[in-house]
């Protein structure tokens, strides 16, 4: 069984590189009948972050990725389900311990004494003289015994990764092929920290083995430190995973994104009005495609369609434009009344509706969505879209709209309007329907004549949406006041 896992660590945000890793872990587990698990990489306490757990659980759970195993939210409570648990590595300190133990039997591992002072030290020498740090291995053949004895004395350590000298340590990506690294150029890495934590790269060997994970897939970033695990699964003698490393997602300049250009968590994307299904699809095609190059895609299509060969090795552009394109098909082709309610808060927090007009115009507010979804990329641009809806009147500034109101038939027009709407109640969207019709009857004026007069008065512009909708959407009162308002 394949069996693919998310593993980040709890920053208190969820990236939107991080959100195309889990998406293509989860790709390609459903793609094979397997399971995907979420499991939190706490183990750098310094960055700890009170509620980064819950908000990256919340993140994954509004893009639509689904996990089998891990860490859940429920009734606002942290849960654990599956058979390979804990799933957040803070509460697995023995299980490291263990395993440290073991390298250090076997020789695959030292104590290591060596003061920060020293280090620093060592670090920038090395930097003088134009070496990449490294550390010197001043503690390697410190024997057992005496180094327990230090241990047993009260010093403080840390346990290192003894590396072999000039070694090759070769693995294959699935999508780069063959990997070679000489040890020359890796650190004894720290694999237990002196608070009693383990540093990443013993954490996530340990637990991908004992979570029996098949594939890693994970961004490039980690490509360096694959030869460090690679050599601890032999220290093991455990089988290796198949890796995968995504190309980064970069930035239109081809930079990294970064919190300081702009957005790049998950819930930038979701406040500034982007739908799940949009950002994911778009995601998605940011360093894949499909074989049939279609652009617009379910989940479950992606899930039908994804292979890691066709995955590309160079960075994916992270596209805004494209991302606009891909939302905005969204906004216009999903239920009606999804894309309504998603559209409310948007309209509330512009403070254009209130919860009472809320619950008693459920029906106006569709037809309110519906009229102007055609031209949105996001469900933000509602706002500018509307409030010519909502405003008590609207100014004509640009001049053909002047042009088209200075014409002979306006204040005509504007006086059968009123009229009209004088002998009725409200205005149903049935009535609106042949609003146009009954004006064109009572005044004889017709085509182009009629409407633009008409469409200007009413929304201050020469172009926009479909009228019946904006006589709808307006009413009787506000109509009638911007006829007024024409006629001076
Ligand atoms: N905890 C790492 C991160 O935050 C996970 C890297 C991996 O998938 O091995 O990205």
């Amino acid at each position: 069984e394949v069996r693919l896992r998310f593993a980040p660590s709890p920053t208190g945000y969820l990236h939107i590189g991080g959100l195309r890793t889990a998406l293509y872990n989860y790709l390609f587990s459903k793609h094979n009948n397997g399971k995907f698990v979420l499991r939190i990489e706490d183990t750098d306490q310094t960055r700890y972050v009170e509620g980064a757990i819950e908000n990256l659980i919340e993140s994954l759970k509004w893009a639509g990725i689904k996990y089998d195993e891990g860490v859940f939210v429920e009734d606002h409570k942290l849960v654990q389900k599956g058979e390979y648990g804990p799933y957040i590595q803070s509460e697995r300190l023995d299980i490291y311990k263990k395993y440290v133990n073991e390298l250090i039997e076997k020789g695959y591992a030292y104590y290591c004494f060596c003061s920060k002072e020293r280090l620093d030290t060592l670090r920038d020498e090395q930097k003088i003289k134009g070496l990449v740090p490294k550390y010197d291995g001043f503690c390697r053949n410190i024997p057992l015994e005496e180094a327990r004895k230090r241990i047993a004395d009260g010093e403080e350590y840390v346990v290192r990764l003894k590396l072999p000298h000039d070694k090759d340590i070769k693995f294959h990506d699935l999508v780069r092929g063959e990997i070679v690294i000489n040890t020359n150029d890796i650190d004894d890495q720290v694999l237990l920290k002196s608070d009693g934590f383990p540093t990443y790269h013993l954490a996530v060997v340990v637990d991908d083995h004992l979570m029996k994970i098949t594939h890693i897939v994970r961004g490039e970033e980690w490509l360096p430190s694959t030869p460090k695990h690679i050599y601890l699964y032999e220290a093991f003698g455990w089988e290796q995973p198949v890796y995968v490393h995504l190309p980064t997602v970069l930035n239109s300049e081809r930079k990294k994104l970064s919190k300081r250009h702009g957005d790049v968590s998950v819930e930038d994307f979701r406040s500034k009005g982007y739908l799940s299904e949009g950002l994911v699809n778009y995601l998605a095609l940011v360093g894949w495609s499909p074989e049939d190059d279609e652009e617009i895609l379910t989940l479950e299509e992606m899930v039908e369609k994804f292979s890691f060969e066709r995955v590309s090795k160079t960075g994916g552009i992270f596209d805004r434009d494209k991302l606009d394109w891909v939302n905005g098909h969204y906004i216009r082709e999903l239920d009606l009344e999804y894309i309504t309610e998603l559209t409310i808060p948007f309209l509330k927090e512009a403070k254009l509706i209130d919860d009472k007009f809320c619950d008693e115009n459920k029906e106006w507010l569709k037809v309110l969505v519906d009229t102007v979804r055609g031209n949105m990329s996001t469900l933000a641009e509602i706002v500018d879209k509307t409030d010519f809806i909502f405003k008590d009147e609207v100014e004509v500034v640009e001049e053909d709209a002047k042009e088209i109101l200075g014409g002979e038939n306006t204040d005509t027009l504007m006086n059968a309007v009123i009229e009209e709407l004088n002998n009725i109640d409200e205005i149903d969207f049935d009535y609106a329907k042949i609003f146009m019709k009954t004006i064109q009857k009572s005044t004889g004026i017709k085509g182009k004549n009629l409407f633009m007069p008409v469409r200007v008065a009413l929304t201050g512009v020469a172009h926009g949406p479909e009228m019946v909708n904006i006589i709808y959407l307006l009413g009787k009162e506000k109509i009638i006041a911007r006829a007024n308002k024409v006629l001076g």
